[in-house]
């Protein structure tokens, strides 16, 4: 989804890190597109999307992912970091126009994802007129027998399989370059990582491979071992959340009507810009959604049941001020990089199955409210038999949260 909305880079402070085994692999890096081995026409269209550096993942992975032999590489970073752009230039760059077949082979999860990669394929190869670009999806029939002349094909596993297998129309026997995006994703929804696996088994030994991920955890470790044995790991570090310029409070409440009333208090009681509600469930995000309307909010939400287009275009929404309050579920904290919201609400602590404390999505909510150096200001607004998880926040983070009379706000001027 993050994919869907991000409009420009995600600068990053953190380093980049770079794990490989085989220490006699050249590793370098670049500081400008002029040092990489790209045609004219590549530089153009580089020029043209805008961009005038390398972002930091780009500078250590693209001179890997273009060098002469071909290198197997991983890249995590979260998204927005370029990662598209880079594997994209990867596969211009190997693309060969005059030769009329499948050379590069990009498989995403999602439908609208591959279609977007295909968008930044066309709008960075605008110059690499004879590049042509098809689309294993759903719903793109191409008829039995067609011999595919495009260079790039860009697909989701299950389509990408039955072009390969069962219509034959996809030879995989010419790919020179596979990329695997999104692996985390792959290996979460079900049948993908498997369908994955049978395609890069059926690719020349030779076919370089680059697999990016925005999280490295170990199953996208064990998945990507078993596609790449000794690969080149380039990670650059999530930007780490922390609490250190967000102020938080809390307010307790006998019941939810009560903590209604309280989110309304906090909401007249200063002018907040736009802010996040987090809810526990799916069901109190519904309520909380029609009773704000009900009070002339404009109020957009944002649960798991929407599909990823949906929610993509709530966040642009949001982002651009069409309404000033955006209620999420759990499933929705992590990844929506709204910058300009500064103000989280908690309506109810994030809670595991045994009723403890979720830390991390806790640190995830309200974390982004002082990202990029903002003073946020987070309120949990929790009921009587949940404060003791206040404390255990307090504990955990070594931080303080401060309470505060839901009836009175006049402490936080
Ligand atoms: P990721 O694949 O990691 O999510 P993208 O490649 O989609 O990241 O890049 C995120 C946004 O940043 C896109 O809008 C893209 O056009 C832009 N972008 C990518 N590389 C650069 C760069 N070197 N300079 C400026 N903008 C860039």
């Amino acid at each position: 989804m993050n994919k869907l909305i991000h409009t420009s880079l995600v600068e990053s402070q953190q380093h980049v890190e770079i794990l490989q085994r085989d220490p006699s692999s050249p590793l370098f890096s670049i500081k400008t597109f002029e040092e990489l081995p790209l045609k004219k026409e590549l530089l153009q269209g580089v020029y043209m999307m805008g961009f005038n550096r390398p972002s930091k993942i780009q500078e250590q992975a693209l001179p890997l992912m273009l060098a002469y032999p071909p290198q197997n590489l991983i890249a995590q970073s979260q998204s927005g970091t370029g990662k598209t752009a880079a594997f994209v230039l990867a596969m211009l760059s190997r693309a060969s126009a005059s030769e009329k077949y499948p050379q590069c082979l990009c498989l995403a999860p999602t439908y609208e994802l591959a279609l977007q990669i295909g968008q930044v394929v066309r709008a960075i190869g605008k110059f690499c007129t004879d590049i042509k670009v098809n689309y294993a999806v759903r719903g793109n029939r191409v008829l039995k027998g067609t011999v595919l002349e495009e260079q790039i094909i860009i697909g989701t596993p299950g389509t990408t399989l039955d072009w390969c297998f069962k219509q034959r129309i996809l030879d995989l026997t010419k790919i020179s370059l596979f990329v695997l995006d999104e692996a985390d994703i792959m290996i979460d929804t079900q049948g993908l990582s498997c369908q994955s696996i049978r395609i890069h088994r059926a690719l020349p030994k030779s076919c370089q491979v680059l697999l990016f991920s925005a999280t490295y955890k170990e199953p996208v470790r064990a998945f990507a071992e078993r596609i790449i044995p000794d690969p080149i790991v380039i990670k650059l570090r999530e930007e780490e959340l922390t609490l250190s310029n967000i102020r938080q409070y809390f307010m307790v409440c006998q019941s939810s009507d009560e903590q209604y009333r309280a989110l309304c208090n906090l909401y007249g009681s200063f002018t907040i810009g736009q802010v996040m509600i987090f809810c526990q469930t799916r069901r109190l995000a519904d309520w909380l959604s029609a009773k704000m309307s009900r009070d002339g909010h404009q109020v957009a939400i944002l649960t798991a049941e929407l599909t990823v287009v949906q929610r993509a275009s709530v966040i642009q929404r949001f982002r651009e001020g069409k309404e000033k309050v955006l209620i999420a579920t759990n499933v929705c904290a992590r990844g929506i990089d709204v910058q300009q919201v500064t103000t989280v609400v908690n309506f109810g602590l994030p809670m595991d199955q045994d009723g403890e404390p979720d830390f991390e999505t806790y640190l995830h909510r309200i974390g982004r409210a002082g990202r990029f150096g903002h003073r946020g200001i987070a309120f949990s607004v929790v009921q009587r038999e949940t404060v003791r998880l206040v404390h255990k926040i307090e504990e955990y983070f070594q931080t303080t949260i401060k309470q505060l009379d839901p009836y009175d706000m006049d402490e936080l001027e």
